[in-house]
């Protein structure tokens, strides 16, 4: 017997479990298949952008990880000292541009940011909503019968302790991963380079007299490329090293930790403990399609994948989660028109594009070899890493026109601080109400409901105040700025 579910979600890392926090929070049918047997326990990705803390605190999940991960105010810069062995600090600089977002960027395990989502998500269901141990094998779409917006027209194939069964949905996120098997099952393929580069990571407790230990520091060496991106709690240190001319399967801890120290001279490492480590190739990769007649998606990496170096991979993939999620909600309710869902590929295929092109200039920035050939010097390096800080913040967004984005037609005068087509800045507000200076975001959680924000001018003029008094809004809440 085939089960029913509205929404499953092949794959329970960064994208699938975000768009499984906006289905349980909007009340819709849906189940998680991981393969794995049982939650993320350590490593892979750790930079949480601002952009990112700002989704969690729409979900209300701000506080926690605030309150737990290591903040990033600091970065510092280092390079090969000019006629002397080793490195010397070249530069210190903000790690956040003035004015992105009035969240910072913080550093927290993917292991913990994924329990964060499934403790909301399975709160919020009142259920278990991952299935472990559940391999994806496939997914079919009945194209004609897609047509009818209620058909469960998806067929997905998964085996679970060696006995295959088969689901039936409405809609189907393909988010399991960079060798996804919904990506390859609908034979569309990922295009783009295919030199990849191997990386070697690890997070471990080191006893050094390096002085900025404690800070994200970006290292170029003789001996070759690091960043270090201090870890939560006070002591573990996570390195990403940039690895030449081998294989990833091939690298071993050793090579690394003897890697690592070469790049710090003149200063001395020793490794104390290594809690996590691992060796990945990347190479910059898209599909070539994200949708199969808008009912199979696929999000994170499994339709983009690129270098870890600017910290990107978690973030975008809980975005995409993101846009997806409240999408499928309101489809699914009746509260919007499955063309809605189109605009989860418009949106986020250009994303994707864009992470690819940045991520192409970026490894090209960090490759030694590159910087030699067009003699880049460590204060272009400098400044070249800040003017992407708006970038890789993941303020730099901004959604072409489409069925809910209207640069071209809406008249945003008074709100001369939007732009059209990106996210919503937060402000400091006062509600009249109890007088409580609050940011606006606050008042706007991701809940299944809509949020409309009057700008209205100042209401001292009667003008304005009549023309206020007379948009036909039940508003729960006056706010000023
Ligand atoms: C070993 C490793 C180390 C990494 N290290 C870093 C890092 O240091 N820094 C960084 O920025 N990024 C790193 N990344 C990349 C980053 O983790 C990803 O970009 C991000 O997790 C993408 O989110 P996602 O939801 O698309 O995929 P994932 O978070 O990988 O989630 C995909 C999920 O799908 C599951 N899955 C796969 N196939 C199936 C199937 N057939 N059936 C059911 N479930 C399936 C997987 O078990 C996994 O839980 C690393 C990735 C890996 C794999």
């Amino acid at each position: 017997m085939e089960e029913q579910v509205d929404v499953l979600i092949c794959g329970g890392g960064s994208a699938g479990l975000c768009a499984g926090v906006w289905l349980a929070r909007s009340g819709i049918r849906f189940r998680i298949l991981e393969q794995r047997d049982g939650p993320l326990k350590k490593g892979q990705a750790d930079g949480v952008q601002c952009r990112t803390v700002e989704i969690f605190e729409s979900f209300g999940l701000s506080d926690v990880l605030l309150n737990e991960a290591y903040h990033a105010s600091e970065l510092t810069f280092w390079a090969p000292e000019d006629g002397r062995a080793g490195i010397r600090r070249t530069h210190y600089a903000p790690d956040k541009l003035a004015g992105v977002s009035h969240l910072p960027h913080v550093l927290l395990s993917q292991a913990r940011i994924n329990e964060l989502l499934t403790n909301e998500m399975e709160s919020k269901a009142g259920r278990p909503c991952v299935e472990y141990g559940c391999e994806v094998l496939g997914v079919e779409v009945d194209s004609e019968s897609a047509k009818d917006s209620n058909a469960y027209c998806v067929t997905v194939a998964v085996s679970k302790s060696g006995t295959e069964r088969k689901y039936r949905a409405k809609y189907v996120l393909g988010s399991d991963g960079a060798h996804s098997a919904v990506r390859k099952s609908l034979g569309f393929k990922m295009v783009g380079d295919t030199s990849d580069s191997v990386w070697g990571v690890m997070d471990i407790y080191p006893r050094t007299n390096f002085p900025d230990i404690r800070k994200k520091a970006v290292i170029q060496s003789a001996a070759g490329n690091l960043i270090i991106i201090p870890r939560e709690g006070d002591l573990l240190v996570r390195f990403y090293i940039e690895l030449n001319n081998v294989v990833a399967k091939d690298v071993t801890l050793e090579a690394l930790h003897e890697k690592l120290r070469q790049i710090l001279q003149p200063y001395d490492l020793e490794v104390a403990e290594t809690e996590w480590w691992s060796a990945y190739s990347i190479g910059q990769r898209l599909a070539d399609h994200f949708h199969k007649d808008y009912r199979v998606f696929l999000g994170g990496d499994a339709c983009h994948t690129h270098s870890p170096k600017a910290g990107q991979g978690m973030n975008v993939s809980l975005q995409d989660g993101y846009n997806i999620g409240w999408k499928l909600a309101a489809v699914i309710r009746g509260r919007a028109k499955p063309e809605l869902l189109e605009t989860y590929v418009s949106e986020r295929q250009k994303t994707a594009a864009e992470l690819i092109e940045f991520d192409r200039s970026w490894t090209k920035l960090f490759s030694s070899s590159y910087r030699k050939e067009h003699g880049i010097t460590p204060e272009q390096f400098h400044d070249k890493f800040l003017l992407s800080a708006r970038y890789t913040a993941g303020q730099a967004i901004n959604y072409s026109d489409s069925t809910i984005v209207s640069a071209k037609t809406s008249e945003a005068s008074l709100a001369t601080g939007l732009t059209i087509g990106m996210r919503l800045p937060s402000v400091p507000v006062i509600r009249f109400s109890d007088a409580r200076v609050m940011e606006l975001v606050r008042f706007l959680p991701a809940q299944s409901w809509w949020h409309i924000l009057v700008f209205s001018g100042d209401i001292r003029d009667p003008k304005t105040l009549t023309r206020l008094q007379n948009v036909r809004i039940f508003s729960l809440y006056s706010i000023r700025s």
